[in-house]
């Protein structure tokens, strides 16, 4: 397996967490955890791109340029009164956004704090957010978020393919296969 920069224990703190996460939501422990659902429980307020930019470049950089897809997913900002709110691309795929979300819940559970810290009302595109291993820890918890060990061994148990575990989660095909490579639970 190759070298994790995540502390030890991480993982299994992370699994913990996606199970009373949807404890507390009252889903089963092998449900599908919505993201706007979880945000709205940890009380942070998710608003769209849109509303912050609206001139014409910016709208082409939410959207993707020349048809790639969009490099832009979402950011947390701490407004003045010390809340956390996330901004996200709505342009994305709604399987994308699940995971963009899941991504900055993560940062805001972990309490994670970015290097720059400084906002105005302006969306900064492909900023460097976090440092590398606060990054990892996100990439982590969110992805065990969407797909608890639970949900992976469920859907092996009853021989779900990639395509119905994709839409019954509402993960993207990349996050199953990450998630199947960092669990082991291959199928
Ligand atoms: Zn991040």
């Amino acid at each position: 397996m190759a070298t994790s920069i995540l502390k030890r224990g991480f993982k299994t703190d992370a699994e913990r967490l996606a199970k009373e996460y949807r404890e507390k939501l009252k889903i089963h422990p092998c449900g599908a955890l919505c993201a706007f659902k979880l945000a709205e429980h940890l009380e942070v307020p998710i608003f769209s791109a849109t509303e912050f930019v609206s001139d014409e470049k910016d709208i082409g950089l939410l959207k993707g340029l020349k048809g790639e897809l969009s490099e832009w997913s979402a950011l947390t900002m701490v407004t003045k009164s010390g809340n956390r709110i996330i901004i996200h691309n709505p342009y994305n795929s709604n399987v994308r956004q699940q995971s963009d979300l899941m991504h900055e819940l993560a940062h805001i559970i972990c309490n994670h704090q970015r290097i720059q810290q400084v906002y105005n009302f302006e969306i900064p595109f492909g900023m460097l957010e976090y440092d590398e291993v606060q990054e990892e820890e996100a990439k982590c918890l969110g992805a065990t978020f969407q797909l608890a060990k639970p949900c992976l061994l469920w859907a092996r148990k009853n021989g779900k393919t990639i395509e119905y575990i994709s839409s019954y989660f509402n993960a993207s095909e990349e996050m199953i296969r990450y998630r199947m490579n960092t669990t082991n639970i291959k199928f």
